[in-house]
């Protein structure tokens, strides 16, 4: 199945073992945040946090395990035409936008487009950031490139519990996190 995510909007989808999750990047320079919670335990969901540290990395490679809350691996990569995606960053939401910018007040964002489409009332939410480039200096300095996605690039994940997925086209076009506008996520699963 093949869907259309809209600029700053977000989809939710269900997704059974062993299925493939498909995330392209269609017109490139667009970061997609990726979420997902047990089908069968809404307590236990993906975790950035935990991922990172089971992998004593930043970066994600083909083959590895994105983990949840509880280290058990809930995806693994299949194949990936970019290599740069973010484990650091929550989702952008009203109060990150009047921090920054100001202007929090009725912007789009992941933080309510992901608990929207998911159904949650989370007060917070870290996903995977799909195409989002960041890079930390030897002083720790962290700084949010365009992305290097190009159009049509795309990372393919498999599913290995039921989940229900959460994946939102990012909205923040006040900075490089996508590019300086906001543009569509594309979405398949088999
Ligand atoms: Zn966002």
């Amino acid at each position: 199945m093949d869907y259309y995510i809209p600029a700053c909007s977000g989809k939710k989808v269900n997704v059974k073992k062993g299925q493939r999750i498909t995330v392209t990047d269609l017109e490139g320079g667009q970061v997609a945040d990726f979420f997902a919670v047990s089908a069968t335990e809404r307590e236990e969901f993906l975790s950035p946090a935990v991922t990172l540290d089971c992998h004593a990395s930043l970066k994600l490679n083909v083959g590895d395990a994105l983990y949840t809350n509880r280290y058990r691996p809930m995806f693994r990569i299949i194949s990936d035409d970019v290599g740069a995606h973010d484990l650091l960053f929550p989702c952008c939401r009203p109060e990150m936008y009047d921090f920054f910018y100001r202007n929090g007040d009725g912007h789009p964002n992941c933080f309510n487009n992901m608990n929207g489409t998911l159904g949650e009332h989370r007060s917070i939410i870290n996903p995977v950031n799909l195409f989002m480039y960041t890079t930390v200096d030897e002083k720790g300095k962290i700084t949010i490139h365009p992305p290097i996605s190009k159009a049509g690039d795309k990372i393919v994940l498999e599913a290995l519990m039921d989940v229900k997925v959460g994946i939102c086209a990012c909205s923040v076009s006040e900075s490089d996190t996508n590019s300086g506008k906001c543009t569509p996520i594309g979405l398949c699963v088999e």
